[in-house]
């Protein structure tokens, strides 16, 4: 069976074929930098890791997947001018908070995440090829613009109708956002300012200096990448936000195909829903976001925010609430509960055959299908429910082995990443090097507050009571053993270094 994907370029579910066979090279529209992403936000890259995912563990596909993150846009340049910085120093502690959220959110890393700023190049000579053809020209304001009557095919994705494009010199935009109902001759390259080149974001180039447009930055780096990584000029899938189809990606396939001469620039164009807020939009300008941030502090399980997300399809729109996150948080306690009895139960019944051998079987069938079905995730989140009732009643019956299960399980959660933070094991021997190095400070006897703290904590009390072990100061290593225990850690020794796991 193949994978079926809503296209929003034909308005159609359509089988999947890659350009290259066995590998597919995906883009997604990363995050503008000026400040921290939100959970909105992160829906969509929810979405797209799931996509990933499936794509890799489901399909088996070889994956070449670039995130772009815009570091310079008119926000940027204003937030760094008013902070004094450069747009660089400016953003820079947001690229890394995005990072970190990411991991937390255990979204897989993309192959490439290029910086606007660090492909300059790349757009100088896309703009330069658009310009030589007579799809780009400079106006009287030193900029140079996309002329959308010089490219007939403009409007496609959004299905726009032409005869309502009002296009000309007189009306074209030069900021990167702009108003959703016009459809005019946008910015490739804006003329230089004083502000741009106090905060560092200005570039020579031959028709002029200045500084990238946003719509552009994406082409000239997807163009860029896929390229130099063996995946030709067109990319296999273009994803991202529905807001992002006009005007932006809309744009993006313009400036691509006026450059490379083809009729597309992606063969499937998949744009994943809003989060919500009381029905409104998740957005920094309504004032009703959360951040990854604000959920870790409140003891928040990731798994939870992945289940609660997967349990809509990525077309649907979905309203956050405090409730829906919490029956979230007890889905994903049952599921692992299932997972702990399923390993202690494997550890008795040794046999592989069996009817949860069947279950597994017929669980990853279903599982497939429904993924297979535009990324079905609600369709395979049942599966998986579905497959707790029955792995319970068989294991109450004692019936057959475990082991084909637990793999099956495995296999799902690789795709899904929903199995809570409680009893995953947490391995202390390579993270030795890094945590040692703060060995000096005095470890608090009780635990921290927010999950990534409390798990820095029982991994420093794991070493520290590994260091007393070597010191054979049985007496200090029973205790921290008791310690631990107490704040709800298990250690266990295995033959290269303890193990740390929530109770
Ligand atoms: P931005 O940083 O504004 O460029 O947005 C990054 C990504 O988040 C884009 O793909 C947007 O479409 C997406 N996005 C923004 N707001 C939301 C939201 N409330 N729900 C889902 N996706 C969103
Ligand atoms: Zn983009």
């Amino acid at each position: 069976m193949t994978l079926r994907l809503f296209n929003t370029l034909t308005r159609q579910v359509e089988d999947f074929t890659p350009i290259h066979p066995g590998k597919v090279s995906l883009y997604t529209c990363g995050p503008t930098v000026w400040n921290y992403a939100h959970i909105g936000n992160f829906r969509t890259f929810l979405f797209e890791d799931l996509l990933r995912r499936w794509l890799r563990y489901g399909l088996g596909y070889e994956l070449y997947h670039v995130m772009n993150l815009t570091d310079v846009d008119d926000r940027i340049i204003n937030e760094s001018g008013k902070a004094g910085k450069t747009i660089r120093d400016f953003v820079d502690p947001y690229v890394q908070a995005f990072f970190e959220d990411r991991d937390w959110l255990r979204i897989e890393p993309a192959e490439a995440y290029p910086r606007a700023t660090e492909f300059v190049q790349p757009m100088i000579g896309l703009v330069e090829r658009l310009l030589a053809n007579g799809t780009a020209y400079k106006g009287e304001d030193g900029s140079v613009y996309f002329s959308i009557a010089r490219f007939p095919a403009y409007g496609r994705l959004s299905r726009l109708d032409r005869r309502e494009l009002k296009t000309g010199a007189s009306e074209r935009v030069s900021a990167d956002d702009y108003a959703k109902e016009d459809a005019r001759d946008w910015v490739l390259w804006k003329a230089v300012r004083p502000e741009d080149e106090k905060v560092g974001a200005a570039w020579d180039a031959p028709f002029g200096r200045g500084r990238p447009g946003w719509h552009l930055e994406c082409s000239a780096m997807a163009l860029d990448l896929i390229g130099k990584a063996g995946y030709g000029d067109e990319l296999d899938i273009h994803a991202g936000g529905v807001d992002l189809i006009f005007p932006h990606h809309e744009d993006e396939i313009a400036q691509s195909c006026a450059f490379t001469g083809k009729s597309d620039f992606a063969r499937v164009w998949l744009h994943g829903e809003f989060l919500n807020v009381r029905g409104t939009k998740m957005s920094k300008r309504f004032g009703n976001i959360t951040t990854p941030r604000d959920l870790r502090q409140d003891g928040v399980d990731p798994a939870a925010i992945r289940y609660l997300f997967y349990q809509t399809g990525y077309g649907q729109k979905l309203d956050l609430t405090d409730d829906s996150l919490a029956a979230a948080s007890n889905g994903i306690r049952r599921l692992g509960e299932f997972y702990g009895r399923l390993r202690q139960y494997a550890q008795e019944v040794k046999e592989l055959a069996g009817p949860l051998a069947d279950a597994a079987e017929a669980f990853k069938v279903r599982f497939t299908e429904a993924m297979n079905d535009n990324l079905n995730s609600p369709g395979a989140l049942a599966a998986l429910f579905d497959l707790i009732k029955l792995g319970n009643r068989e294991m109450d019956a004692r019936k057959g082995g475990a082991g084909r299960l637990l793999e099956t399980l495995g296999w799902s959660d690789r795709i899904l990443g929903i199995l809570p933070v409680a009893g995953q094991v947490l391995v202390v021997r390579t993270a030795g090097a890094e945590i040692s190095a703060e060995a000096g400070e005095a470890l608090a006897e009780t635990p921290p507050s927010g999950t990534d703290a409390q798990e820095k904590w029982a991994t420093r009390w794991a070493l520290a009571r590994q260091e007393a072990k070597r010191a054979r100061n049985y007496k200090e290593a029973d205790r921290i053993r008791d310690l631990l225990k107490s704040a709800g850690w298990e250690i266990r020794d295995k033959a290269d270094g303890p193990e740390v796991r929530r109770l």
